[in-house]
């Protein structure tokens, strides 16, 4: 019928941030795997690309490093942080053996190099190849996939369509996943964003010391680093009631926002845009059911939090990590302890990302920051461990290693003390907040919908 069948161990779905080093690592340790993209890891993907030490170090473990540096990048070890009225310069917190603090490293230089990391490991790339439906078994356990090939001809069957069989199918295709519509993953904690995000690049800026500006106050956002081939970065973020105004402005209104933020302002003092500024003006936040009987989803297809807090490429390394051991060391065993390895692995990915995304949530979100914020980074400030906060952004620290409660205590007896009114309707909702997400986490509200994204 102008179908083939191959047989792999492992298809996975999508070849960027966690495809690529999922399929790699898999392939290491001698599995047969099948990477299929239905686009070319070299077009890139509208995102911003900054990612951390923790990433750096899985990046260093994956061999790619090197290739990356070559890139122009600079390994980045300084902050210029601002919470609030609270302004620090910080040192990024790293463990011996890490290579580097922060990096960015534009989508279309980075996914080739991970997607290359997949091929020489041995994984099969597929790339034009998109996954158009699940192949089951009769007791409805999915046994592999159809895919469809822009390129066609002899290589991939007539038509370009063919079914690739697996014991497992990784949906690792990002926030609009196929698979996971078709697995009929329902998402739960779903989150609208507040504010849209806009960025842009900029040549002939000055970089000094490589240093990653991240200031949040008032009502605006703004991120400024040096990122790959010598240019300058910076985001902002745009509060929707000024959006209409903030886009006939453009590229004026960027620089503008950018110009708010102090050390930004400096960078770019004689820089030049270069191309369009890109934007992103609606998207959810989500969990996705991570897996079921010869499906899994990681990275984006699962999971996806507020991208002010930089963390999805480092999450998706951190998932692809934990699934690949997984799935190496229960692959070959029965159908169903694999499945139960599989859930074990969801609930870990559950456990370990809701409390950063929830804090992720609080980043991206219009309201005043809470007074007490930045009072406890004050005082942590005061004892010389304010950088740890950064430990956060590394993934080695959760939002409540940082806001603990007694430095929640110190700081509200400290602003009482100084007479600040409103402190304790701030710390009631705080806590009325962490009350409402704890419930949620025992019992999720689902949504069968997929979640609307909007680019500018
Ligand atoms: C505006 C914005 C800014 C961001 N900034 C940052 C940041 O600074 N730092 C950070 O760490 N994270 C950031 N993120 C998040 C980051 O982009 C993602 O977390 C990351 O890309 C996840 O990688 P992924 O491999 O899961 O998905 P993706 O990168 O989305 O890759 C999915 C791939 O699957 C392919 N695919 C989809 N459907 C099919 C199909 N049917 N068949 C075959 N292939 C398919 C797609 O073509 C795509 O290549 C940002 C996100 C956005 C939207």
């Amino acid at each position: 019928m102008g179908s083939r069948y191959e047989r792999y161990d492992v298809v996975v779905v999508g070849a960027r941030c966690a495809g690529a080093p999922l399929a790699a690592l898999l392939a290491r340790q001698g599995l047969e795997v099948c990477l299929v993209e239905k686009g070319e890891p070299a077009s890139g993907t509208p995102s911003t690309h900054i990612f951390e030490a923790d990433a750096l170090a899985f990046l260093d473990s994956l061999g790619v490093l090197d290739e990356l540096r070559a890139t122009g990048a600079p390994l980045i070890a300084r902050a210029d942080a601002r919470v609030g009225d609270l302004r620090w310069p910080a040192t990024w917190p790293v463990r011996p053996g890490d290579p580097g603090g922060v990096m960015s490293v534009r989508r279309f230089r980075l996914d080739p190099v991970l997607a290359g990391a997949a091929q020489q490991a041995g994984a099969a790339l597929l790339t034009r190849t998109a996954v158009t439906d699940l192949v089951r078994a009769e007791d409805g356990r999915v046994t592999g996939v159809r895919v469809s090939s822009a390129t066609g001809g002899e290589e991939t069957g007539r038509g370009g369509e063919r079914v690739l069989r697996a014991r497992l199918v990784v949906g690792a295709d990002g926030r609009a996943s196929t698979v996971a519509r078709l697995a009929g993953a329902r998402s739960y904690h779903v989150t609208p964003n507040q504010f849209a995000l806009f960025w842009g690049y900029f040549a002939d800026a000055e970089i000094g010391e490589p240093t990653f500006a991240f200031h949040r106050w008032a009502d605006r956002v703004v991120l400024g680093l040096p990122t790959d081939d010598g240019l300058y970065q910076v985001q902002v973020g745009v509060d929707p009631a000024r959006l209409r105004a903030f886009r006939a402005g453009l590229p004026g209104s960027l620089l503008e926002y950018a110009r708010a933020c102090e050390p930004v302002a400096k960078a770019l003092a004689g820089a030049r845009l270069v191309g369009e500024p890109h934007g992103m003006t609606h998207w959810k936040g989500y969990f996705r059911e991570p897996a079921g009987p010869g499906w899994a989803l990681v990275g984006d297809a699962g999971h996806f939090k507020d991208p002010t807090a930089g963390r999805g490429i480092g999450d998706a390394f951190l998932q692809a990590a934990r699934l690949a051991e997984t799935v190496t060391g229960h692959l070959g065993a029965d159908a169903a302890e694999l499945d139960e390895a599989l859930r074990r692995w969801g609930a870990w990915r559950d456990a370990e990302f809701v409390e950063p995304y929830w804090f992720a949530a609080g980043i991206g979100s219009l309201a005043p920051l809470p007074a007490v914020l930045p009072e406890v980074l004050r005082g942590m400030r005061r004892a010389g461990v304010a950088d740890s906060l950064f430990d956060m952004v590394n993934h080695r620290a959760m939002p409540s290693d940082i806001v603990t409660g007694p430095r929640l205590l110190a700081a509200v007896g400290r602003l009482l003390a100084r007479g600040r009114v409103g402190v304790l309707r701030e710390v009631a909702r705080l806590a009325a907040d962490d009350r409402r997400r704890r419930a949620l986490d025992r019992h999720p509200r689902y949504e069968a919908d997929s979640p609307r994204h909007e680019m500018s």
